[in-house]
């Protein structure tokens, strides 16, 4: 239900006049896929075109956000160590705030904003305040990762499922994860966040019953222009993890067999020339078929 607010209230350091909130203003969870601008989604694109407020974190890329209106105002929610980083109630509070001012705010994600992005927190934060909210998919990271690879995350005979799974512990824990089901064959595992926690989930995965000799692929920057992958096996994931810096994902599994070995690049840039403005008047040949963006 919509709350009444009056006075003036603190949304994530900045200040805003109260009020019953303007109407209009709406909040759009955008993904804007793993950094390669030519995997944002259509739709994605004609959201941002229109957007009044960018809150974006820090796996959006440049590119990407310069395709706001240049009136937009951009506001880094990215975490920083040395300076202050908005905790996640600050940023809902300052997404319900904005769109309570009549605006329309995006929040820009990396990847897809429901694949280990809080997403849901802040869809649930925009229900609470009576805030209209919508989600826009985007492609995640490992999509990007496994196509420009050229190894398919299922593919018959080698890999029946595929699991997300986060490598993100507690400090100084282990991440707490369910290795004798992760362990089983014929599966491939993403492991997102896992960079610095390679070394225990590898030694977890073998000991739980995995193969040392299943492939292992590791993607630093999927779809980048610096996108590394590094070809290997379970046991030798934490030494091919060692001197990347991320964001980069550990890929587990038999059909990794078919990724390409870096000498053979297949990043998957730049294969056509659309500008940004065919791209967008495309987008309003489309809008016959659009639910609720105008
Ligand atoms: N919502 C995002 C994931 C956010 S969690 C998505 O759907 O992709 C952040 C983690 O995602 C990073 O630590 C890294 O493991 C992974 N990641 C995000 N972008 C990546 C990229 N371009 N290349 C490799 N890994 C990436």
């Amino acid at each position: 239900m919509a709350q009444r607010q009056t006075g003036s209230r603190r949304a994530g350091g900045l200040v805003v006049l109260g009020g019953g909130g303007r109407p209009g203003g709406a909040v759009w969870l955008v993904g804007a896929g793993p950094g390669d601008p030519e995997l944002l989604t259509l739709k994605a694109l004609k959201v941002l075109a229109k957007a009044d407020v960018v809150v974006h974190d820090g796996l959006v890329t440049g590119e990407i956000l310069d395709l706001a209106p240049d009136t937009a105002r951009r506001i880094s929610v990215a975490k920083r160590k040395s300076r202050h980083s908005y905790s996640q109630d600050e940023i809902n509070r300052m997404l319900v705030a904005f769109a309570r001012e009549g605006l329309t705010v995006v929040r820009l994600k990396g990847g897809d904003p429901f694949i280990f992005g809080r997403g849901g927190e802040e869809l649930e934060a925009c229900r609470a305040a009576g805030v209209d909210c919508q989600v826009v998919p985007g492609v995640t990271a490992a999509l990007a990762a496994g196509a420009n690879a050229g190894a398919p995350l299922t593919h018959r005979g080698a890999a029946q499922a595929v699991t997300f799974v986060t490598g993100h512990a507690a400090a100084g824990a282990e991440p707490d994860l369910d290795w004798p089901s992760l362990a089983r064959p014929n599966q491939t595992v993403v492991i997102y966040m896992g960079l610095s926690q390679a070394s225990p989930i590898a030694r977890r995965l073998m000991a739980a019953g995995r193969a040392g000799s299943t492939p292992a692929l590791i993607v630093e920057n999927a779809s980048r222009a610096d996108e590394r992958r590094v070809v290997t096996t379970l046991a030798g994931l934490a030494e091919a993890a060692a001197g990347l810096t991320g964001p980069a994902l550990l890929i587990v599994g038999e059909a990794m067999a078919l990724a390409s070995s870096p000498a053979c690049p297949h990043t998957g840039r730049d294969p056509i020339d659309l500008e940004t403005e065919s791209l967008l008047s495309m987008g309003s040949r489309l809008r016959g078929n659009e639910r609720g963006f105008k």
